[in-house]
Order: structure tokens, then sequence, then C-alpha cells
């Protein structure tokens, strides 16, 4: 089973992803996570991918795609996958079908995270987590022990992405929706997409999607 999860920053994708991933027992596969990887490791990617991170803009096709590729192809995506964070473009849609095609697989479903832009802006500009055991919280909606002070590991070191922040954010969401229409419209036309309400709890909405997916096989 070959799932993409697309919407904006912040939607809530990421932790569908994982929750799905664990469930199924197939690879979550987030191109941030991935470079953000290459970032930490210092590599060559690391350090073009950086700067435009940094600026909110997107990394090229041609680093995102051979990531995609490479990652797709390996053994660990033998059982399936969740793209999340990718496609972001329809020129990243459709190079992702070229890799499948040429493998005979395709993908099963397609789940669009629709929400607002102004919880958007404060699910992300609110998110730091926990430097020792990863946990992420929101200072709007989920904050950590006593208003910040502590995290439940006990904990009082946290931070937060660099690319976190409100002017990034704002960035990060106009290109968003200057690519997320053609992309919405690739799959609506493919017969895969699911719209997704990504205000209901998360608990609702792995509920939701577990049934699609149940009625898929
Ligand atoms: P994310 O963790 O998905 O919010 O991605 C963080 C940043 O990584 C984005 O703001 C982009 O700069 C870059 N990025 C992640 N995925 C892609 C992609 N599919 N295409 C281009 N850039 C990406």
């Amino acid at each position: 089973m070959n799932i993409i999860l697309i919407g904006a920053p912040g939607s809530g994708k990421g932790t569908q992803a994982s929750l799905l991933a664990k469930e199924y027992s197939i690879e979550h596969i987030s191109t941030g996570d991935l470079l953000r990887n290459e970032v930490q490791l210092g590599t060559e990617v690391g350090v073009l991918a950086k700067v435009v991170m940094d600026s909110g803009g997107l990394v090229g096709d041609d680093i995102i795609l051979r990531m995609i590729k490479d990652k797709v192809l390996s053994d660990s995506c033998k059982g399936g996958f969740i793209l999340d964070g990718f496609p972001r473009s329809l020129s990243q849609a459709e190079g992702l079908d070229k890799i499948l095609i040429g493998v005979n697989r395709k993908i099963n479903k397609v789940f669009n995270f629709v929400v607002e832009d102004e919880v958007i802006i404060k699910r992300i500009a609110g998110r730091y987590f926990c430097k020792k055991c990863g946990t992420v919280y929101n200072r709007y909606f989920n904050p950590s022990c006593r208003d910040g002070e502590y995290c439940k590991c006990g904990s009082l070191e946290f931070d937060s992405r660099s690319d976190d922040n409100e002017q990034t954010v704002k960035n990060r969401l106009l290109l968003f929706k200057e690519y997320s229409d053609p992309l919405v419209e690739y799959y609506k036309k493919k017969l895969l997409l699911v719209s997704v309400d990504a205000l209901k709890n998360p608990s609702l909405i792995f509920e939701d999607i577990k049934l699609i997916i149940t009625n898929l096989n």
C-alpha cells in the first residue's frame, strides 16, 4: 500500500503519517526529515538545502526526486510507504509517477489535509520540542507541563526548528497555495483524492483514514 498525505505545513500530516506507518508497518517518508538529516550531517545537499529551508522556499526538484527515488526503491519500502511533504508540486507528482511506473507500482490513495491559515500559523509558530525525548508541544494548543517549564520526561531543555518562525511560515504558506491547487486537481482527476478535515481531533482523523484504507482492500 502506497499513500500520499498532502496539505499545508502544520496541517497534521506528520502526526498521521507516523501513526499510519506504525499501524500498517510501512515506511514513513518525510522529505523534510530527509533534508534535515542531510543538514545535520553537513552533506553538500544539506548545505544547499539549509539556505532554502531557512527562507521557507522549496528545495529543487532534482535533489528531492533523487532522494525520493533512492528511498522508494530501497528494501525498506518494499511493503509500502507513506509520503509526507512530497509531492509538493505538479512537477514532483509527475516525477514520482515516472519512478513508480518504472517499477510497476502505483499510489493507492491521496489524503488532502484541509485547514485555515490562522490555525496553521499558530500551529507552526507555536511548535517546540523537548531536546531530550523529542516530544513536540505547542505554545498555544498543547504546552509542556506547567506552561513550558518542563517536559513530561523531566527535561527542562526545549528547542524549535529554525524554520518554524512566523515569517518563514508565511512564505511556506504562500508557496503551498501557489503549488497545491494543480496538485490537488492532478490527484482528483486520477480519482485518488480524499479530503481530510484537519481541524478534527487527531485520533478521529486517524480512525477516518483507517476506514478508507480498509475499504481499499
Ligand atoms: P517540512 O518538514 O515538510 O515542513 O519541510 C521543511 C522544509 O523542507 C520546507 O519548507 C522546504 O524548504 C523543504 N522541503 C521539504 N519537502 C520538500 C519538497 N517535497 N520539495 C521541496 N522542498 C521541500
